[in-house]
């Protein structure tokens, strides 16, 4: 443990004492003192000393002690959790450094912590806390950070009966997360105060529903195409054993689905995988511009002729995992191709550093007499800037009423998709990635004109054009 600065600085009693004992005893002999005057002599020096030196250490702890109220007054510390620790640190005059000891513990804990003094008052966070429940500094009233009602019960109840209480919270906005908060009281100078301790449980939750889940929908999906293997097998084990013909058709029927069989456990999977990690946001910077080249660029030869993209030579970063933002722009560009018809032109636009009522406009406002609707959204931050992602074919559109359905599971437009490949899965991952990359999805379709689906997705303000964020909304 590196050496604290009130020990660096205490004098060396010991030794002082020592030199000071010979000294004495030097000049004694000296100046010819008998054994008795010097006795006499050195046990007054001696107690002269111990009170001094008495003084001294009270005048310190006091000092310190009155320095510790008035930090915790300001509420810009934390008390500490273990009142064995002050009052060790008290005995050792180190009462200082128990206080930022607390304060380091606290903020060193991976989950979120809050300390809660009996005027309902905020003394301590960790980062974690302040991250989660978006706590600026100069908010300090528990109840104004945690609006739910059960938990402020739960915390004026703990600070009455002192007993240690374990709540389960769900939040639905802006995607699902369940938490296990602890809350649990201790005494600090003659105080009560409430510590909460929060777990995250999101991950072990969902990937217990979704594996249930799983089971269901794979089970389901996958039954279709087994049953129909298993029946051509039997037919070519029977009555089309010697026909040749009919062996190459069923064989090419059974290749068909197969490779159906294998798309579906590859989208469950993915699937899967992004919803498990969809309440931790993705904190790498990506190039949406890029990412969207390299898709558009990977496209059979006769796919890309229908594609019109053009991307200028700057980034357009989004806060956002790389493989993530091109399974959005592979599925959407992979569905306008499909259902836009065989010779339709696909659309690709793409507009960066935009406000949100901007972004949105640019996403979805485009054409008059077309449905609109949005599939998720982000939570409304005004200081967020978006790159919207813009998939335009004009193929058949869709009709108004299958619009809120589009990005559920397996849901699959029975008008548009007859007769095409597909899982149903592919809208349903597009909108996972925007719920997890806190962006957002939408959907605009006009029969007879076409569909386009864009995503907008939250940039890093870092490493965008020299203005402020006032500028870019008056533009
Ligand atoms: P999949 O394409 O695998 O069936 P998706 O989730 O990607 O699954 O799409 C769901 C359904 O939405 C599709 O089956 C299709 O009916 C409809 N759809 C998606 N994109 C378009 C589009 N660009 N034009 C018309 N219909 C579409």
């Amino acid at each position: 443990m590196p050496e604290s600065s009130a020990e660096r600085n205490a004098p060396n009693w010991p030794v002082i004492a020592t030199i000071l004992g010979v000294l004495f005893v030097a000049c004694g002999l000296i100046y010819g003192l008998s054994q008795n005057e010097l006795l006499t002599l050195s046990g007054g020096i001696g107690v002269g000393l111990i009170l001094a030196i008495g003084w001294w250490l009270g005048a310190d702890a006091t000092k310190i002690l009155v320095e510790k109220k008035s930090l915790l007054a300001q509420g810009e510390v934390a008390s500490p959790a273990d009142p064995g620790t002050l009052n060790k640190a008290v005995g050792t005059t180190l009462v200082r450094d128990a206080v930022r000891f607390a304060r380091s513990a606290i903020e060193a804990t991976p989950n979120p912590v809050l300390i809660v003094d009996a005027a309902g008052r905020l003394v301590g966070t960790n980062q974690p806390a302040r991250d989660r429940f978006s706590i600026d500094t100069g908010q300090i009233r528990f109840s104004a950070v945690i609006r739910r009602p059960n938990l402020v019960d739960a915390v004026s109840d703990v600070f009455k009966t002192g007993v240690t209480r374990t709540l389960s919270i769900e939040s639905r906005v802006p995607v699902d997360r369940y938490e296990r908060v602890s809350i649990a009281a201790f005494e600090a100078d003659q105080e009560r105060f409430v510590l909460l301790s929060i777990q995250d449980e999101t991950e072990a939750r969902m990937s217990e529903r979704m594996r249930a889940d799983f089971l269901a929908n794979a089970s389901h999906e996958l039954r279709t195409p087994l049953a129909g293997i298993i029946g051509f097998i039997e037919t070519l084990r029977g009555p089309a054993r010697e026909d040749a013909v009919a062996r190459d058709r069923f064989l090419e029927i059974m290749h068909l689905q197969a490779d159906r069989m294998s798309r579906l456990i590859s989208d469950l999977l993915s699937l899967s995988r992004i919803e498990l990690n969809e309440h931790v946001a993705p904190t790498a910077r990506s190039d949406f511009a890029a990412a969207v080249q390299e898709i558009v660029e990977s496209l059979p030869p006769d796919k890309q002729k229908r594609i019109q993209f053009k991307v200028g030579d700057d980034p357009l970063w989004v806060i956002g995992d790389w493989d993530e933002i091109q399974q959005i722009a592979a599925n959407l560009i992979d569905n306008a191709l499909k259902y836009g018809g065989a010779q339709s032109e696909v659309r690709i636009i793409l507009s960066a550093w935009l406000p949100r009522e901007s972004a949105l406009r640019s996403a979805m406002r485009e054409w008059d007499g077309a449905s609109r609707l949005p599939l998720t959204s982000p939570e409304v931050d005004r200081e967020r800037l978006y790159c919207t992602l813009r998939v335009e074919d004009s193929g058949p559109g869709i009709a108004r009423q299958h619009l809120p359905r589009l990005s559920e599971r397996f849901y699959r437009v029975e008008e548009t998709a007859t007769g095409k490949s597909g899982t149903g899965l592919g809208l349903a991952i597009v909108k996972h990635i925007v719920n997890r990359h806190r962006g957002g999805l939408v959907v605009e379709s006009e029969q007879g004109r076409g569909t386009a689906f864009s995503v907008y997705l939250p940039q890093p303000l870092e490493l965008g054009p020299v203005r402020t964020i006032a500028e870019v909304q008056a533009t």
